[in-house]
């Protein structure tokens, strides 16, 4: 029996609706798609000229047999859905049979399939039949579609630049390859290789492949459920960020989704580690019972809506916060290695095909230390290109917890700026004004937990004069001002008087207090008063501390590093950004060209 079914004519005039072939990357997903449908192992995308010349797709799935090679191109037909009820229990990536007739109609297509005996070769122009021969018996499909758009000019002006559709098939292909590290895709623009992953099923080699090296090892496993939702993925160390959300991927039982909401949460998560205007890369595999979704079906979006959203925020939020709470997260520096360093590289990771323990190679490379920058080392052999041991992407570093803070010693300072720290694996530089507006901001969300509130009285009693509107909107969020524990009184016409303050602002009282009443001012209504208090205590933190250029002793430096030690995240200040970077001493010997990290033997 045909493998594809007509389907009915209700189901199809549903779909048909929004029915779109907009560029090039639309036919690269549909085709992509298709094969991933028909079970390929592996698909090839080859383009010319972004795709406008061709696409070709070539991929080693099941194929079709004669009838369904011309009975794909026809409208309504479809051997994904069976009826209406599938609509909203996707589970197999295509869902329509809309697009491939579309695409037919706009440009000149030869497919080549076979299910492994007799191959059928059909010639299609324009929507039109215009041969069918046989073909080649190689199991699998490839489809040629040529001169896009090339009956449609109109369409074909709607084409920006070759670049950015490029660009769009690119990000198309990123996304579906770590939809799937169970298979392997490559793309190819005028045979110039963008992508490539291996198929080998695992996701961080997939990120490595299309991250690269570099972010890959900087990558935390996440793993968890709860009763709705599965989630297994991969999140940025939070000094790995981008300018934007496009490297936030989201799939849902194998499909890759957006989801404002979601990438929302996920950057909340992160809140204080990083800045909130940088976005970490990450990649979750989120498994949920498909009737739990709801998915708008356009063809070119995939937006989806999730009926148990809070529970699936609880496990996202609480699977990130729990790793970054938990590790030690400071910046190494590290060097790009050149030829000579190249090739101890190749040592190292043939070292590791040999199967031997990373301690063991640390030893032999002189670096041994049992706290978190030893493994700084290590982590440079977790992933890399040539590893084919399973083991080799899947270590976590055992960061204990009273660990997390490392032993180290002020020698001096920089520029009255940078705090330089000696430690047994190496150097610290520790920002000064970082590390008091990180001590600073937990010292006022303790207060703000434990509500005390104390006041305390102002020597001088701050006035300020507002418009007619200013003062409405300060008297709306009178509720806030409440929260932050500060005393606004009427005094005379639209002026207002503060009398007393928290006793949580202890400098610069009167610039902090009137910084407060301008952004509450500033305000839109019905803003998310969370996001507003963190940053007004982000500001109030950094107006308290030390400003830089300051020259500090020894023993001032020293009662920092120990208050910064007794902080929830020591890491980051108030804004996110490192308090402290670190230098192993494998990175200074080597730096130095010291021979200490050479094999021995
Ligand atoms: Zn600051
Ligand atoms: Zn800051």
């Amino acid at each position: 029996m045909s493998k594809i079914h007509v389907m009915d004519e209700l189901l199809a005039n549903k779909i048909a609706a929004g029915e779109v072939v907009e560029r090039c990357s639309s036919v690269v997903k549909e085709l992509v798609e298709n094969s991933i449908d028909a079970d390929s192992k592996s698909i090839s995308v080859e383009l010319e000229d972004a795709g406008t010349k061709m696409i070709r797709v070539i991929d080693d799935g099941k194929g079709m047999d004669k009838e369904d090679a011309v009975i794909a191109f026809q409208r309504h037909a479809t051997s994904k859905l069976l009826s209406e009820d599938d609509l909203f229990r996707i589970n197999t990536l295509g869902f329509r049979g809309e697009a491939l007739p579309s695409i037919a109609s706009v440009s000149n297509i030869v497919l080549k399939t076979s299910t492994g005996d007799v191959g059928t070769v059909v010639h299609i122009s324009g929507g039109k039949l215009i041969n069918q021969t046989n073909g080649d018996a190689r199991r699998g499909t490839i489809m040629s579609v040529n001169d896009l758009f090339y009956n449609t000019p109109a369409r074909l002006k709607h084409i920006k630049s070759l670049y950015a559709e490029l660009a769009s098939v690119t990000d198309y292909m990123n996304k579906i390859a770590l939809s799937h590290p169970d298979i392997k895709f490559s793309l190819t623009n005028n045979d110039q290789t963008i992508l490539k992953t291996d198929g080998r099923g695992e996701l961080l080699k997939t990120i490595k492949d299309i991250y690269g090296f570099e972010v890959a090892k900087k990558m935390y496993e996440i793993k968890g459920e709860n009763d709705d939702y599965i989630i297994n993925g991969y999140i940025s160390y939070p000094e790995v960020t981008r300018a934007n959300r496009n490297y936030i991927v989201i799939v849902v039982n194998g499909r890759v989704v957006r989801n404002i909401e979601l990438n929302r949460v996920i950057n909340d998560a992160y809140h204080s580690y990083k800045p909130d205007n940088r976005y970490p890369i990450v990649v979750l595999d989120i498994k949920v019972d498909p009737s739990l979704i709801d998915v708008n079906i356009h063809p070119t979006k995939m937006d989806i809506k999730f009926s148990k959203m809070e529970s699936l925020t609880e496990l996202i939020t609480s699977l990130i916060k729990e790793k970054l709470d938990h590790k030690t997260i400071i910046p190494k520096v590290e060097k790009h290695l050149n030829d000579e360093e190249s090739t101890l590289k190749d040592e190292i990771n043939e070292k590791i095909n040999k199967k031997e323990s990373y301690e063991e190679i640390a030893l032999n490379f002189n670096v041994v230390n049992d706290s978190a920058p030893y493994i700084a080392v290590n982590e440079d052999l977790i992933v890399s290109d040539k590893c084919t041991c399973k083991e080799d992407v899947v270590i976590e570093e055992p960061v204990k917890e009273e660990s997390r803070f490392p032993k180290m010693y002020p020698v001096g300072l920089i520029h009255g700026t940078f705090i330089v720290c000696q430690s047994e694996d190496g150097m610290y530089l520790v920002d000064e004004h970082a590390a008091a507006e990180r001590i600073n901001l937990e010292r006022i969300q303790k207060a703000r937990k434990e509500k005390t509130t104390s006041k305390t009285d102002l020597i001088i009693p701050i006035t300020m004069e507002l418009t007619n509107t200013d003062f409405i909107i300060l008297k709306e969020n009178k509720e806030v001002l409440d929260i932050l524990g500060i005393d606004v009184e009427e005094f005379g016409l639209n002026s207002i008087i503060i009398k007393s303050h928290p006793v949580w602002i202890n400098k610069n009282e009167e610039v902090i207090i009137k910084r407060i009443i301008e952004s509450v001012i500033k305000e839109e209504k019905n803003f998310d008063i969370e996001k507003f208090l963190n940053s007004v205590y982000a500001m109030c933190a950094c107006k308290m501390s030390i400003r830089a250029n300051t020259n500090i002793t020894i023993k001032e430096m020293e009662k920092l590093l120990e208050d910064l030690s007794k902080c929830d995240n020591p890491f980051n200040c108030a804004h996110g950004r490192p308090t402290m970077i670190f230098y192993s001493n494998y990175e200074l010997l080597k730096s130095f060209k010291r021979t200490g990290f050479e094999i021995k033997n």
